[in-house]
């Protein structure tokens, strides 16, 4: 199987994003940092530098297969750019290929009215605004998404909006200038469970939101974009903020969560090759008990394990990619579910045999593996816990064979 893309121009891009991310942004994640520790609130300079540069050299919003506003690439071919990106946690903004950015791009690409579009989808696509996606809240266990309780009310010629929520990633950032809420509007004319929910657009600055308080992962903040807690108090939502109808919520959000998934799962396999790399050069260089210590035989067993665990859940991960390009997110819901529950677990059992192998230094901020660990880590509950994909999984597995 050819891993990376064969069609010239993807090839070209590939290669263009693979010096990029080795000869611009790996050199500069020592200054990123130091910026980001002298003020965590603002946007780094060399952050905002690579990316003016990213964009002049085409290599721009690469994720967004099937509209005129992406660079052309089927979501296959895109899958080994995000490996790649997902060596640097930070290096996906740089070609304005974060989430959940992404995934609200999609949605107002693909669902959005021409207002919609014409006032939020070219802010995000420049990448002069970021956005965030606010679904999960406190209150209810939101891995079942029929749980999610904000309501949207009718009120005359408008809506009022009423929620808690937290988790909203990118909330943090001081670029985030809207927000996609998921909110509970009127159950009466659609019994259904999955077609009580509606998504709606709106300004973050519009009167009645606010951020409670940021919330950071086993203590990073994930700054400059960060995670917060939100509330929604009678918030005014006009009709046209209301994105396709109410009640359509869900099939919204089915549409924007495969695509997504696979965004996450690639960037996770960049960071454990990433891990696997620190690993091998850190046991080559250190000598204990008379030897290097990658010749105890333990290590050569871990290291070749790892080896194997990326690249077993590589193949499922572009396997998946090829089955979004041929039958779509909707039929390829076991793919999905698959590499959701397999990529985090593996980055995470390659970044904890990569702390173990730096020692103390592992759990240390010089190495970037601690907050390697958090990023995958969170992924096992970000985007629907394991638990719920296993348990989506087993479902079609016996329906198949009923
Ligand atoms: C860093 C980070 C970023 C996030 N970003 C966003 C964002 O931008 N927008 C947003 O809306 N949300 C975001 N989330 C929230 C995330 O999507 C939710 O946390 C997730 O969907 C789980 O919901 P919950 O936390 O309410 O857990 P709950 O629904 O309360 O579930 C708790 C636990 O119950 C278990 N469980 C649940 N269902 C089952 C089942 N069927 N079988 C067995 N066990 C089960 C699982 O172990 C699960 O972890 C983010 C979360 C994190 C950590």
């Amino acid at each position: 199987m050819e891993l990376l893309p064969t069609r010239p121009e993807a090839r070209a891009l590939y290669d263009a994003v693979q010096r990029f991310v080795r000869t611009r942004i790996e050199p500069a994640e020592a200054q990123f940092e130091a910026e980001l520790r002298e003020d965590r609130l603002r946007l780094p300079p060399v952050l905002e530098a690579l990316k003016a540069e990213a964009r002049a050299a085409g290599l721009w919003n690469l994720f967004l297969n099937d509209s005129p506003h992406g660079a052309g690439l089927t979501v296959r071919e895109y899958a080994p750019m995000a490996e790649l990106m997902g060596r640097v946690v930070w290096a996906p903004e740089v070609f304005n290929c974060s989430a959940p950015d992404t995934g609200n791009i999609e949605v107002l690409d693909r669902y959005g009215s021409e207002a919609q579009k014409a006032r939020w989808l070219g802010p995000l696509l420049d990448g002069t605004i970021r956005s965030g996606f606010a679904m999960t809240e406190p209150e209810v266990a939101s891995s079942d998404a029929t749980n999610i309780a904000g309501t949207l009310r009718r009120e005359g010629d408008h809506y009022r909006l009423n929620a808690h929520k937290w988790w909203t990633t990118g909330a943090g950032s001081p670029r985030c200038k809207v927000l996609i809420v998921l909110c509970k509007s009127d159950p009466a004319p659609h019994p259904e469970r999955h077609r009580q929910h509606t998504m709606v657009v709106i300004p973050f600055d519009r009167e009645g939101v606010s951020l409670a308080r940021w919330l950071p992962v086993f203590g990073f903040d994930d700054a400059p974009h960060g995670h917060a807690e939100l509330r929604f108090d009678n918030v005014q939502v006009m009709p046209d903020e209301v994105i396709v109808g109410e009640g359509r919520g869900f099939e919204i959000a089915q549409g924007r969560l495969g695509p997504g998934r696979i965004h996450h799962c690639m960037r996770l396999i960049g960071l454990a090759e990433r891990a696997l790399e620190k690993t091998c050069r850190r046991l080559e260089a250190r000598v204990a008990f008379g030897k290097p210590i990658a010749e105890q035989s333990v290590w050569r067993e871990r290291v070749a394990d790892a080896r194997v665990d990326i690249d077993q859940t590589r193949l499922l991960v572009l396997h998946a990619a090829e089955a979004i390009d041929t039958v779509g997110a909707r039929h390829a819901k076991a793919e999905i579910a698959m590499i959701k529950i397999a990529a985090p677990n593996m980055a995470c059992r390659v970044i904890d045999m990569a702390i173990q192998a730096h020692g103390a230094g592992g759990l240390s901020d010089d190495f970037g593996l601690s907050m390697a660990y958090a990023a995958a880590r969170m992924l096992r509950i970000a985007d629907g816990p394991d638990e719920v994909h296993r348990d989506q999984l087993a479902r079609l597995e016996f329906a198949r064979h009923r």
